[in-house]
């Protein structure tokens, strides 16, 4: 077997993949398992699929020419899916998906707060949909769930949908008391489809579009909005700086409106944990994305993000998904949203892979469209009640003389952080989760004397504990 890539291979790879020529594309599958084979050792830009990990088997779009051409090289490949033109009526368009938000605003007027938290590229809302009653909001701990940074993955529009019809029809239903006490006591959500503009190429010239629309008058080459977050940008070999790779991370970290957009919005809402829906490959991924790297609360970001992939069942019926950081069961990334809303807002933030390769980016609708929304909901249920019930400090920050909010710091007495913004109040209100076991919280605010509090949580226990800040007077008393 060689792996030498020519030079004549590789210009046959290049012109086969511009965006000139989208049709005819396929989606081939390499057999890891029958072959030593190295991501990095691919001939050309790579556009991943998906991975099946236990299977040793990793997807890739590409051109019949470059089928044709790992097959000279001897790769065992083999060809999976064929491109076809049009996609079923029946997914949603950003049109369809800004009506469906309009609609639920009006009907549920006391649950549902639409808001722009930006524009795209080619100035389409991106809208963001809080459903929760309007009252004692500064208290409520915040948790978000989003669609679509990838414009051909169209199933995860349909979960997004779901999860905002789900608890807006089930609120104050006496069979459901549950989501009546979410919807009263969290801040619930949702970025319905955050890229529209690529989603509007999907629909119109190219359904396995991935990237947004960046481009100029010679042409669309698009931005990988998942690689293009300021946190270890452009860092690890995680993206591409070629425009026409489909993982192109941008001209700068933070180039894109879009990903602008997303950035303030996490950063004002301070959530304490991110659901960001992608397709396919059955993963739930965890930060950080490059390789050998793990937050400094690993313990507390696996146990939760690996209870979490055991509720989500296979498309197969058997087994569940896999959980692991993204550089253990799929392949380093860098600028992505989950690494750094969690460096930024101590987020517990988390990717999901969803549906099987079987599947592909847009499954049969009939056959797969609720079967897949309504498996996801063990999921986000379940971090639903672990942000409300689930083992953590919660409360407030308060000045001990004036009794005015402070917005300090909770973190982990003991654990080294190394560039991570720690965990803030917000109108001096703080939530910390946490997993069952023995802490010590260091809560902290400039201008005020550090403090410790130990706390023992089990599995539900949620310690209501505000936290009184004396004015340091100067001296750091830590
Ligand atoms: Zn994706």
């Amino acid at each position: 077997m060689k792996f030498i890539i020519t030079t004549l291979s590789f210009l046959i790879l290049v012109s086969a993949n511009s965006f000139a020529e989208p049709s005819g594309k396929v989606i081939m599958r390499l057999n890891f398992k029958k072959a030593n084979l190295m991501l990095q050792q691919l001939p050309g830009s790579i556009d991943i699929a998906g991975q099946d990990v236990k299977g040793g088997t990793l997807d890739i779009v590409g051109s019949h020419e470059y089928f044709e051409l790992l097959q000279q090289e001897g790769y065992p490949v083999e060809i999976l899916q064929e491109q076809t033109t049009g996609l079923d009526e029946r997914y949603m368009r950003p049109d369809r998906i800004l009506a469906l938000v309009k609609e639920l605003e009006a009907e549920y007027p006391s649950i549902v707060h639409v808001e722009k938290i930006g524009e795209s590229l080619q100035h389409r809302p991106i809208l963001a949909v809080r459903i929760s009653t309007g009252d004692n909001l500064s208290y409520k701990p915040t948790i978000l769930f989003n669609g679509m940074h990838h414009a051909r993955e169209i199933m995860t529009t349909e979960v997004t949908a779901d999860i905002m019809i789900y608890l807006v029809k089930n609120f104050n239903n006496p069979e459901t008391p549950w989501v009546t006490e979410w919807i009263k006591n969290l801040a619930i959500w949702v970025v319905p489809q955050f890229n529209p503009d690529g989603n509007e190429i999907v629909w119109t010239s190219d359904n396995w579009w991935r990237k947004n629309a960046r481009g100029d008058d010679s042409g669309t080459w698009g931005v990988d909005l998942n690689r293009n977050y300021p946190y270890e940008w452009a860092s690890c070999g995680g993206s591409s700086g070629s425009k026409d790779n489909q993982t192109y991370h941008g001209s700068t970290a933070a180039s894109e409106p879009e990903t602008q957009a997303m950035m303030k919005f996490v950063k004002e809402q301070n959530f304490a944990i991110d659901v960001s829906y992608h397709s396919y490959s059955e993963l739930v991924i965890a930060p950080y994305g490059c390789q050998n790297h793990y937050t400094p609360e690993n313990a507390i970001v696996q146990k939760i993000g690996s209870d979490f992939s055991k509720l989500l069942k296979t498309d197969s019926g058997k087994g569940n998904y896999t959980y692991g950081t993204g550089w253990e069961i799929l392949y380093p990334v860098d600028g992505d949203d989950i690494s750094w809303m969690y460096n930024e807002v101590n987020t517990l933030a988390y990717v999901v892979e969803m549906n099987s390769s079987a599947q592909g980016f847009q499954p049969n609708y009939d056959k797969w469209r609720n079967k897949t929304v309504e498996g996801q909901r063990a999921g986000w249920e379940f971090l639903i009640n672990q942000l409300l019930t689930g083992p953590q400090a919660r409360g407030r920050m308060l000045d001990a003389k004036t009794g005015l909010p402070v917005n300090g710091s909770v973190s982990l007495d003991g654990i080294k952080y190394r560039d991570e913004k720690p965990r803030m109040a917000k109108n001096g209100f703080y939530n910390k989760l946490l997993i069952p076991g023995t802490y010590d919280l260091k809560f902290s605010a400039p201008g005020y004397r550090s403090q410790t509090l130990s706390v023992s949580v089990d599995a539900h226990t949620a310690i209501n504990q505000d936290v009184f800040f004396e004015q340091s007077l100067g001296i750091d008393a830590e």
